[in-house]
């Protein structure tokens, strides 16, 4: 079966690319306001006469797009904001927010990566984009008004809300000044944002009804039930959140501040802030979750679910460190944008970030690669490196650069692991067993400890 498909892909590139045509599979490169995206060792990036096609992992992973993929009717589904756009495999016409629209290009599905046309999904999504022909380079280019509508009203936006490590992280634009209340019978915490409404990529991107309530599914903490959330008020506008309590629980807010993106409501016992006490804060974030799986193995596998399962596991081992504080991006499969991830590191002022995906590529692809963006970046990566290889036994394909969004704007020492190839069978089978995700977790921890130098 493999052989077959290989010799089926070598066919492929053959009628898709004839020798001496005018098709040109060079790579292009891509630059992203200014600076070049460096894609994973196996993202391949196409010219198919003149358009420039890449993986989807390259718009969800370097560029920050919500990516769905739906193999039962071939769609690609990228959002960002309140854009959308459908792609259908092998088809032209594609809809944005619902209208059709003709593509240049068709997405393409190539030994099972599906390739999109860059320069149509960007465009769409408000990017400027300029081809240099000399350079064979597609330049991307953020345009400096890149909020448009929001705002004009005068109103702080709600942009995501999210419960892990028994606290209430609530992501914002525009500064705020939450209310909160304490409430019996049932045991409640009420949480009043006046001058807010929900953002358009909010009610996108979360279970909100027409009547602008919604309600997020917390599990795992017994002390929490639920968290509901609603357009509480229009005059003044106010957004509401409630945690619904099984016990009373104090609480403290940080991250009110003019500036924040993020405030948090704590429920932990302790009644300082997390990485406060000359302990070290580590961001975990799990990559991927909710609608977007990551990478998918032949057998079905979901990325999303063993980055899910590692952090968790890093996440309880940190947390019985004495001079370590662990915030979770994610602690359930719930789906976060990755600037809300960056937004949580950034705010909380954490010591170190670490962001735990799993690789994908050719069946044949092995090994575990750890990432850096910032130079400041580099220690923190050898050091997890040099355990984690150890730990996962696999082929050491070392320690790289690698332009991608959470490491490259959080603004602590910041690393992406990739621990495996989802897409190698043997690979695959020690990414989801427990006993190698034990041995994983303890290594990133050994080696942060030692990044940290704490006991
Ligand atoms: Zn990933």
């Amino acid at each position: 079966m493999k052989k077959f498909g290989f010799l089926l892909f070598l066919f492929v590139i053959m009628v898709a690319f004839p020798k001496g045509a005018d098709a040109s599979s060079y790579s292009a490169k891509i630059y992203l306001d200014g600076s070049e995206l460096k894609l994973s060792s196996n993202v391949k990036v196409e010219n198919t006469n003149g358009t420039v096609m890449v993986p989807i992992r390259v718009i969800s992973e370097n560029l920050g797009y919500s990516v769905k993929w739906s193999k039962a009717t071939q769609t690609v589904t990228v959002k960002s904001g309140s854009n959308t756009i459908e792609m259908v495999i092998g088809k032209t016409i594609a809809k944005i927010n619902g209208q059709s629209t003709v593509m240049s290009k068709a997405p393409v599905l190539r030994s099972g990566t599906t390739l999109v046309p860059i320069r149509f999904v960007s465009e769409k999504m408000g990017l400027n984009v300029k081809w240099d022909n000399k350079k064979k380079a597609v330049y991307l280019i953020t345009p400096s008004t890149n909020i448009p509508n929001e705002g004009e009203d005068g109103l702080s936006t709600i942009n995501g809300i999210s419960f892990s490590d028994n606290r209430l992280m609530v992501a914002v634009s525009g500064s705020v000044n939450p209310k909160i209340m304490k409430l019996t019978s049932p045991d409640r915490i009420v949480i009043d944002v006046e001058n807010a409404k929900f953002s358009k990529s909010f009610s996108s991107n979360n279970d909100i009804n027409d009547t602008g309530t919604g309600e997020l599914k917390v599990t795992g903490y017994p002390d929490v039930k639920l968290v509901r959330y609603s357009l509480y008020s229009y005059s003044p506008s106010t957004v509401r959140i409630v945690i619904d309590l099984n016990k009373a629980k104090n609480y403290t807010l940080s991250g009110t501040g003019s500036g924040s993106k993020v405030f948090i409501v704590d429920l932990n016992a302790s009644t300082t802030e997390p990485g406060t006490n000359g302990k070290k804060l580590v961001v975990i974030d799990a990559g991927h979750g909710a609608h977007d799986p990551g990478a998918v193995s032949s057998s079905g596998k979901k990325e999303k679910d063993f980055a899910l399962a590692l952090a968790l596991k890093v996440g309880k081992l940190l947390e019985k460190e004495k001079n370590i504080d662990v915030v979770l991006t994610r602690s359930d499969d719930t789906f976060l944008e990755l600037k809300d991830r960056v937004k949580i590191a950034n705010n909380l002022k954490a010591d170190a970030f670490v962001s735990i995906h799993a690789n994908s590529g050719p069946s044949a692809a092995t090994g575990t690669e750890t990432y850096y963006n910032r130079d400041s970046s580099k220690a923190l990566a050898n050091t997890i490196h040099k355990y984690l290889i150890k730990a996962t036994g696999l082929k050491d394909r070392g320690v790289k650069y690698g332009n991608f969004h959470v490491i490259r704007e959080t603004n602590m020492a910041a690393v992406l692991l990739e621990v495996g190839f989802i897409s190698n069978t043997n690979d695959e089978s020690k990414l989801f067993n427990t006993t190698f995700q034990n041995q994983v977790a303890e290594s990133v921890v050994v080696g942060l400890k030692e990044y940290l130098k704490v006991q």
